[in-house]
Parts: structure tokens; C-alpha cells; sequence
């Protein structure tokens, strides 16, 4: 940070003396998180533990970004808010409260939210986002941001009992969440689309997860979760790290970038967005492969391919593929060393959506032959096996 650091008052002092009596912060530490500016994207489950945090470790300043109202079925986990704001905006009532909890931060609120229009000139006002972010546009708009206004992006993100984290700064040498997910997901694959359940406290631990990142970052100390994704299940309570590696072929931090600007249009996709056209990629393996050639590399003898089905449970009891091995979309990253290196992974999906996304993620975590089926287990019992039901 180039601004120079402000002196600590008495009560600066006692507020944060227990992150004072940190070695790692001590004063000069806490001088420069009260200089830091710090802008948080989604006043949400994860942006309410993630700004509560930072306001209480006296951020000097803390921008609120989000369009929205509070509704009655945010407070299950969106802990910022409370009851008697339903309806109100967002940034208001959590600017009520994070101002009750320390006036020593100066607040900056963005009611209209993030958009192409505002995203890179906002982003570079703050030293840091941290992104809360619920929807997959605003996620890649929030990541084309800042790399573009070359800030490091605190990334969190939560699905039913599973959360991740990671640290984004490619400026600094690590990945962007394109390495990771190059394009927006196929229409309708999106986990978000639609409602999903997702627990309540995870949200605490994620967004607590980001503010200790952000801090991090802010003071300079400790391994960061730069180049690692941290996958959270609560249900088993189990939290690996997988390496993330920078990938060259990004569209947005990669050796040929596409993207090198924000192209409103770009950020308009939804659920029901057409996907990017399937072409073969410079390791000659495609990208999809029809189901009758996928059942021709399953028979292939010793060197026949791998067939991963990621499914929901619910949709492999109605119907399977005979030697398929089922892992969920969103269990695929936690149990990634289930799956083998030396073989052609086939993956499955019921259309062929999620089997993309998946496709693309096992590539950029560095498996060689991975192919999407395309048209999914329905066109595998219309064109293979009219036998088997369908749904
Ligand atoms: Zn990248």
C-alpha cells in the first residue's frame, strides 16, 4: 500500500489489542490494516461474516457492494442482517450494523452492485476484494475485474454442505478463476441455477475463511491460498487443499489472453445462456466425444477409458451406465485422486452440461485426456441403449 500509514489513537489500541499482541501483527501490523481499503462484493452469506471480521480488525476502509434487498430467507445465514431490515437494501442494513460494531471504519457503499459499467475503475479504488458473490456473472465479472485493475480477488464460494476458497493474484504470479473455470458453465449445468439448499454456518466458516485471507494478505504473513483451492465438506468435515496451477491456455491471465476488457455483453449469460461451440484443444484430445464413440473407447480392451459419471445419487438409481464410477459434480474436486492418470476420462452427465464443466476443471487440474460425452447418459439410452430408462 503506497498511502502512509496513520498513527494508532489510544482507543485503536485497546480495541485491537489482541491482534496487536500478535507477533506477526503487532502495531506496525494494525497501522497497516487501518490502511488498507478493502472492498467486499455481496453483503450475503458470505460477505456478512467476511466484512464483520474486517470491520472488526479495523480495515481503514470497507466498501459494501450489492444490489439488493434483504429477504426474510437470507437470515438463515446472512448473519449481518436482521428481521427488522427485511426489505430495506442490503448495504444499509449491513452498514447499520458493521457501523455499530466499529465507527473507526470508514464505510463505502455500493447499492447498484457490481456491473461491467463500474466493475474495473471500483475494484481499483480498494487494495483487496473479497468476493461473496452468489451467481456465476458476477463471479467471472468480478474476476475479469481484477485482474484487469490487478488486485488480488479473495474467491469463496458454497454449494448445499460444500465450500471452497482460494486467493486470486495473478499479478503476483497465481491463478485467476478462469485457469480454474475458463468459460461460464453451460446453460442450465450452473449449480446456482435455480434454488439450492445450503447450510447456514458453512457460510460462517467460508466468509471467516476469506476475512483470515484477506488479513493475511493485507499484513504480509503466513502461506497464502494463493495457487491452492481449498475445498471445505462439511458433512464429512474434511478440508483438503488441491494445488492450483496457473493456466497458460487462461483466456484471461494465460500466455495469449482473449479477454482485455470488460465486454458488457460478455457478462449476460445466465442459466439459460447458449454455451461456447466444443472444439479439440491442442492436445488433440476433444473436448466431447459422441456416446458412440465413448463406447468404443470403453471397449477399447486394457487401454479402454474411464467412464466418470457426476450425476446426482438420485439420477444414477434411475439409470447407469454398466462400469461407470459415480462421483458427483460436486464432489469431483474433494475425490480427485480417485480418479486415474493414465487412462482417457470419459465424463457423464444426463445432457452433457455439468459433463463439461467438469471436463474443463479436471483439465486445468492438470489431467492429460478428459472428454466430455456429449448429450449425456440420454442420448447414451436413445442411440446405445434403448433399453434404459429414462427421466
Ligand atoms: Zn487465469
Amino acid at each position: 500500500m503506497s498511502h502512509t500509514l496513520p498513527e494508532l489513537s489510544p482507543e485503536a489500541l485497546s480495541r485491537y489489542s489482541r491482534h496487536i499482541l500478535l507477533d506477526e501483527v503487532g502495531v506496525a501490523g494494525q497501522r497497516k490494516l487501518s490502511a488498507a481499503r478493502v472492498l467486499v462484493v455481496g453483503a450475503g452469506g458470505l460477505g456478512s461474516p467476511a466484512a464483520l471480521y474486517l470491520a472488526a480488525a479495523g480495515v481503514g476502509v470497507l466498501g459494501l457492494a450489492d444490489h439488493d434487498q434483504v429477504e426474510e430467507h437470507n437470515l438463515q445465514r446472512q448473519i449481518i442482517h436482521d428481521t427488522a431490515m427485511v426489505g430495506r437494501p442490503k448495504v444499509e442494513s449491513a452498514a447499520r450494523r458493521l457501523a455499530a460494531l466499529n465507527p473507526q471504519v470508514q464505510f463505502r457503499l455500493h447499492g447498484g452492485g457490481v456491473t461491467p459499467a463500474n466493475a474495473v475503475k471500483l475494484f481499483s479504488g480498494y487494495d483487496l476484494v473479497v468476493d461473496g458473490s452468489d451467481n456465476f456473472p458476477t463471479r467471472f465479472l468480478n474476476t475479469d475485474a481484477a485482474f484487469l485493475a490487478k488486485r488480488p480477488l479473495v474467491y469463496g464460494s458454497i454449494f448445499k454442505f460444500e465450500g471452497q476458497v482460494a486467493v486470486f493474484d495473478p499479478a503476483a504470479g497465481g491463478p485467476c478463476y478462469r485457469c480454474l473455470f475458463p468459460e461460464p458453465p453451460p446453460p442450465g449445468s450452473a449449480p446456482n441455477c435455480g434454488e439450492t439448499g445450503v447450510l447456514g454456518a458453512l457460510c460462517g466458516v467460508i466468509g471467516s475463511l476469506q476475512a483470515i485471507e484477506a488479513i493475511k494478505y493485507l499484513l504480509g504473513i503466513g502461506e497464502s491460498l494463493r495457487s491452492r483451492l481449498l475445498v471445505v465438506d462439511a458433512l464429512t468435515m474434511r478440508f483438503r487443499t488441491l494445488n492450483l496451477p496457473r493456466n497458460p491456455s487462461c483466456p484471461l491471465c494465460g500466455d495469449h489472453p482473449r479477454i482485455r476488457r470488460i465486454d458488457p455483453a460478455a457478462y449476460v449469460f445466465s442459466c439459460a445462456a447458449p454455451a461456447a461451440p466444443p472444439g479439440p484443444d491442442s492436445t488433440g484430445i476433444p473436448i466431447e466425444v459422441s456416446v458412440e464413440e465413448a463406447r468404443r473407447l470403453l471397449n477399447a480392451g486394457t487401454d479402454s477409458a474411464f467412464l466418470l459419471d457426476v450425476r446426482e445419487s438420485v439420477e444414477v438409481e434411475i439409470c447407469r451406465v454398466i462400469g461407470s464410477r459415480h462421483i458427483s459434480m460436486q464432489e469431483v474436486a474433494a475425490r480427485i485422486d480417485e480418479l486415474p492418470r493414465d487412462h482417457q476420462i470419459l465424463v457423464l452427465c444426463h445432457h452433457g452440461s455439468r459433463s463439461r464443466q467438469v471436463t474443463d476443471f479436471l483439465r486445468a487440474q492438470g489431467f492429460p485426456a478428459v472428454s466430455s460425452v456429449a448429450g449425456g447418459i440420454a442420448a447414451w439410452a436413445e442411440r446405445i441403449d434403448p433399453a434404459m430408462r429414462r427421466y
